[in-house]
């Protein structure tokens, strides 16, 4: 009775640990994809760590690696997370962000040793991932808007010819919608910050990923994302995952 208390113990512990991370065979290598929380997840690939957006304190992290790179997409706190990243082992850490993160980690006395910054547009090898930056916005395009056109960066990384595109706070920009040969995506969908499950259905219908994952989507309804999406085109997959 003891071994059987204990055995499904371990069942049950290995199903919550197991069912946190998906994994996407990628030539010889697994690229690991383990949600965190709000607009944060982490990658892991060839033995590299990169957290995106870290948020949700240092506990999110639970048993994962440390981070190798940092990847932070804009300025507000939800994204660039002052008390995250002071909880979290920066050491061997190397950072990517928009110049506006930049500054503002500068007055945060991190123990950060260098950010690279890239601009919309621009690309950087970190460790054999290509990693480009796009524009994420809101619409219509206000200097004023939450997120102003040129602060903020969405990411594609190419990891050996798999192509990764995280979207940041935007709504469904002709950049995105323009995308070609996505594998995976992550496209946030809540207002009033970012776009409705509507917009984000036409804009993820008209670039067609592989996979998508919605992420910062609180208060969204992502079950009829889901089947929105995949009743009007049956090669995307949709899938939700728990990111709150
Ligand atoms: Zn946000």
């Amino acid at each position: 009775m003891k071994k059987l208390l204990v055995l499904s113990l371990f069942l049950l512990f290995y199903f919550f640990a197991s069912a946190q991370s998906d994994s996407i065979q990628i030539k010889g290598a697994q690229l690991i994809i383990t949600p965190i929380q709000h607009g944060s997840l982490v990658l892991e690939y060839n033995g590299k760590t990169i957290y995106v957006d870290p948020y949700g304190g240092g506990e999110s992290y639970g048993s994962i690696n440390d981070p190798d790179l940092i990847l932070i997409t804009d300025i507000h706190g939800d994204h660039l997370h002052k008390e995250t990243l002071q909880s979290l082992n920066l050491e061997g850490a190397d950072f990517i962000a928009p110049a506006a993160v930049k500054e503002q980690l500068g007055e945060m006395n991190l123990p950060v040793p260098e950010v690279k910054v890239l601009a919309n547009g621009a690309q950087t090898t970190w460790e054999g991932i290509n990693i480009e930056a796009m524009p994420m916005y809101n619409l219509p395009e206000t200097a004023d808007s939450r997120h102003p056109k040129g602060r903020g960066n969405g990411y594609i990384l190419n990891f050996d010819g798999t192509r990764l595109y995280i979207s940041g706070d935007t709504e469904d920009i002709p950049e995105m919608r323009n995308l070609k040969n996505i594998d995976v995506a992550f496209v946030s969908m809540n207002l009033p910050y970012t776009m409705d499950i509507h917009q984000a259905a036409a804009g993820v219908l008209a670039f067609k990923p592989a996979i998508i994952y919605p992420y910062h989507y609180r208060g969204s309804d992502v079950e009829a994302f889901k089947k929105n999406v995949e009743s009007q085109n049956s090669n995307i997959e949709v899938r939700l995952r728990k990111w709150y």
